[in-house]
């Protein structure tokens, strides 16, 4: 059988991993950072009669512009935004992917802070850009003058800054944004994939937009907003940052039926966030539970929360695994992720890991 060496791939994929968290049917899922609460089935049915509406269209092309998205979107968003600075793709990695397209590729580099989202080496990789991963600080936090020095030392193309950071849970102040803002010559993203779950009053790097124009920011409906399935991502930033970004998406990327499904889920924007609360009180808890278990959980304004002082990662994700639990083992030093699930999602995890703990 021909294998992958066999075929001419491009020399710089050769030996490269795809991305490759775990699919595994378990009844306890909380390994990708999914919010596991069902959209409201109100909300469902409002969606499943635009998708009617929108599927009797499908024999034509959908919007090309997809101007009602976008101005939900601005909507959703507030700040001030028009539909002029909204952008949208399948999943904020398609949008990344588009914005190393357009701003990144062979000669250029992208810099980000690890330990961090593990897609953003493998867009890299894909297309062409060189990929610098620079240290973070102590506890995985990122000072303003650790973040510019790196900035400035290295002199990226592009930075990506996750706030909060995935796998480390981890915020980002405004002043380290701005501060890598100021130091860096090229594009700036700010990928808030996880952004409501932070704490209330909070403020968003889209609070940095107004005369920043090099500045970007992402966000998901696939988190928060508990609509993974229907892959929508999108980005805020300038207007001629979107006219970039036509240069390199493909026609038509957009479905008509992913775009009804969103437009009639913003709609719903209230219905479809309800869970967040609930969500960050099993974060609160996991994080209270694991301290008690003797382990250390490190600051996370997420929906997961990544934990050290597990002497055998890799065992104790099995023997969660075992117990119908699936969490995240990163390969970081005595390190495991977890996301919060429903509240007794998270009481089979914290119990499963008790019970662990007091096998070893
Ligand atoms: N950014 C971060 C930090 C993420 O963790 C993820 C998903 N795990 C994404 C982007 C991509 O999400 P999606 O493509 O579903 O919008």
């Amino acid at each position: 059988m021909t294998s992958l060496d066999d075929l001419p791939v491009r020399a710089d994929l050769r030996g490269k991993s795809p991305y490759g968290a775990p699919q595994k049917v378990v009844p306890v899922a909380l390994n990708v950072n999914e919010n596991t609460h069902q959209i409201p089935e109100a909300v469902a049915r409002d969606i499943v009669q635009s998708l009617a509406v929108a599927v009797l269209g499908v024999n034509r092309y959908p919007d090309r512009e997809f101007l009602d998205l976008r101005s939900s979107l601005a909507g959703y968003l507030g700040h001030g935004l028009t539909a002029d600075n909204l952008w949208a793709a399948n999943g904020s990695n398609e949008v990344l992917q588009q914005v190393l397209q357009a701003f990144g590729g062979p000669g250029r580099s992208l810099l980000g802070f690890d330990p961090t989202y593990s897609m953003y080496p493998l867009l890299a990789d894909g297309t062409g850009t060189r990929w610098i991963g620079a240290p973070r600080d102590e506890d995985f936090e990122l000072s303003p003058e650790t973040a510019a020095a790196a900035v400035k030392r290295h002199d990226p193309d592009i930075v990506f800054l996750c706030s909060p950071n995935n796998p480390t849970g981890t915020p980002l102040s405004i002043e380290t944004i701005e501060a890598v803002y100021e130091a860096a010559r090229g594009i700036v993203v700010v990928d808030e994939a996880y952004a409501e779950f932070a704490p209330d009053g909070t403020p968003s790097a889209l609070s940095l937009l107004a005369g920043r124009d090099r500045l970007l920011v992402s966000r998901t409906m696939s988190k928060a907003f508990a609509f993974a399935g229907v892959r929508l991502g999108y980005l805020a930033a300038a207007p001629a940052v979107t006219d970039a970004l036509r240069l390199v998406r493909l026609p038509y990327h957009l479905s008509a039926l992913t775009q009804a499904a969103a437009v009639a889920a913003l709609r719903h924007s209230d219905e479809m966030l309800a869970m967040v609360d609930d969500i960050r009180r099993q974060r609160d808890r996991i994080v209270t539970r694991l301290g008690e278990l003797g382990y250390r959980p490190y600051r996370s304004e997420s929906n997961f929360v990544l934990f050290g002082g597990v002497r055998d990662p890799h065992a104790v994700f099995e023997a969660l695994l075992e117990r119908g639990i699936l969490v995240r083992d990163l390969a970081i030093d005595g390190c495991l992720r977890v996301s919060a699930g429903t509240e007794a999602e998270t009481t089979a995890f914290l119990d499963a890991l008790a019970d662990v703990d007091s096998m070893a």
